[in-house]
């Protein structure tokens, strides 16, 4: 059993100790733990939720988006194609976290954790001999970092890198410990219902609000905020782990999941404002058939909000790479730079809700940084998050994990990648994980074509309740023509291989 800290743990500990939650415990247990390994390296995975490549000037994008991901990624390993396995948390992030496709780890719903076999088949178990670390502000992905706790040695309680949630208890009653234990406790075991004593309710909600206005001035249309009255401030979960990464016991595998720049997107003052009137133009695009009408101009101011949140990621992700640096870490520590899916602000959808694999939806960054690196190697074959996983093993030397769906990457393979390699992206959202699927939205990417079938969307396909798109990636990256009808032996074939592999994982029915 790992030393895996839930939040109700987290607080048991916080009472028996003397209670300063602004120290977090690593800070104390780290040099208690085991000693370096110097063969071996450590592995920095930072996540952010909802980031579509094609809004990542580094890839093309009209709008400077990421100064700070342009200038590091001289050094970095970047993938131009790198596609997420599913268009939202759920599944995007269980195939990242698992290697494995949608169908075989099964979180399909937005309240699905993996299927039992996959419990134990994450990255943290793949590095069972290294400290393993996660954090998520994102609570579906919590929701898979408890699945996997018994594998992790540290997972960070949700409530430590929020805004509020937190600090209430050294406020009020910093001289008095028991007080303060106490009462912490029975005001934050939220999920039990009523908290005991509405006095001290009504105390922390006020305490809450006056933090988030204390912030109002800097976030002009919000304090970021998760769900609800979570909010967060992307600076200071980033000072933290700048703090607490070096004092980590190597090796390391820390796996950190931060919300921006998923909606919704709340530009601080510095970047609020910076595209507007930037004379940018975007091509109207077909309205996707399972999509509302919305009006381009909402669409536009949307898209716009999004690229300035874009900027405050980039600006402190690019703060975090250059003090690790500067700490001298990253001499011995590959950093992975990617998101769990992507956003779209085109054809009448906006935001990732939606049964659709458009090219914004799926496309999303992988940079790798390899320990020292100093040079930049661009990689233009399409990739997979299924890859990550097997790829981190190799490059740390490590046994592979057999149950992976992901081959090792480019430049890292001993062999070229194979051109005619499937890559699947996958989504029924509404289906019981252990049913046959009803409903859903399957994507294979096969070199310059990319085909997407979608199955049993009777109220809006029709007695059918099929549709089938096939895109040239490479000639028309923007998606306007459907090739579906004018190139019908290639989509024929692919279409073939989809289905093949949906029968394989569903019988009988898709
Ligand atoms: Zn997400």
């Amino acid at each position: 059993m790992a030393n895996s800290v839930s939040r109700r743990d987290f607080l048991k500990l916080a009472a028996l100790t003397s209670l300063n939650l602004s120290i977090p415990p690593l800070a104390k247990s780290a040099d208690q733990l085991m000693q370096p390994q110097q063969e071996k390296q450590n592995v920095l995975v930072v996540v952010f939720d909802a980031f579509s490549a094609y809004h990542i000037s580094l890839h093309g994008y009209g709008r400077e988006t990421t100064p700070n991901l342009a200038r590091l990624a001289e050094r970095a390993v970047v993938y131009h194609n790198h596609f997420a396995a599913g268009s939202f948390t759920v599944p995007g992030t269980a195939s990242l976290l698992t290697g494995a496709l949608p169908w075989k780890h099964r979180a399909f719903r937005f309240e699905n954790g993996v299927v039992e076999s996959y419990v134990k088949k994450s990255i943290f178990h793949a590095f069972e001999s290294y400290y393993r670390i996660a954090y998520s502000h994102n609570p579906h992905v919590v929701r898979f970092l408890n699945q996997f706790a018994a594998d992790l040695t540290t997972l960070i309680p949700y409530e430590q890198l929020l805004l509020t949630g937190n600090g209430l208890v050294q406020a009020f009653f910093k001289n008095d410990d028991d007080i303060a234990n106490i009462s912490w406790s029975r005001i934050m075991v939220k999920d039990k219902g009523l908290s005991y004593s509405l006095f001290l309710s009504s105390l922390y909600k006020q305490y809450n609000e006056n933090k988030i206005n204390a912030y109002k001035d800097i976030f002009p249309i919000g304090v970021p905020t998760i769900k609800g009255d979570d909010h967060y401030l992307l600076e200071d979960a980033i000072d933290w782990l700048q703090d607490e990464i070096p004092k980590f016991p190597q090796p390391f595998l820390g796996y950190f999941h931060f919300m921006p720049p998923h909606d919704p997107y709340t530009p601080p003052h510095d970047f609020f404002g910076y595209y507007k009137n930037d004379g940018l133009e975007f091509a109207g695009k077909p309205q996707d058939i399972f999509a509302p009408v919305r009006p381009f101009d909402f669409m536009l101011a949307k898209r716009r909000e999004y690229d300035e949140f874009i900027l405050y990621l980039d600006r402190e992700f690019g703060r975090l790479f250059d003090r690790l640096e500067s700490s001298g870490l990253l001499e011995n520590t590959w950093v992975i730079f990617t998101s769990d899916h992507g956003e779209l602000f085109e054809r009448g959808i906006q935001g990732h809700i939606t049964p659709a694999f458009y090219q914004p939806l799926v496309r999303v960054p992988l940079l790798i940084f390899p320990p020292g690196g100093t040079t930049r190697t661009d990689i233009h074959t399409p990739t997979s998050a299924v890859d990550v996983l097997p790829t981190l093993l190799h490059i740390t030397g490590q046994k592979t994990a057999d149950w992976t769906d992901g081959v090792v990457l480019p430049p890292f393979a001993a062999s070229a990648p194979d051109p005619g390699r499937n890559v699947y992206a996958f989504q029924s959202y509404h289906s019981e994980q252990n049913a046959v699927l009803k409903q859903a939205t399957g994507m294979l990417v096969k070199g310059k074509y990319k085909l997407v079938y979608y199955s049993g969307y009777y109220d809006e396909l029709g007695a059918e309740g099929k549709l089938i798109q096939l895109f040239n990636i490479e000639s028309d990256p923007e998606e306007l023509t459907d090739l579906s009808s004018s190139e019908q032996e290639i989509a024929a074939v692919l279409l073939a291989e989809l289905k093949a592999k949906l029968a394989e994982v569903n019988e009988p029915d898709l």
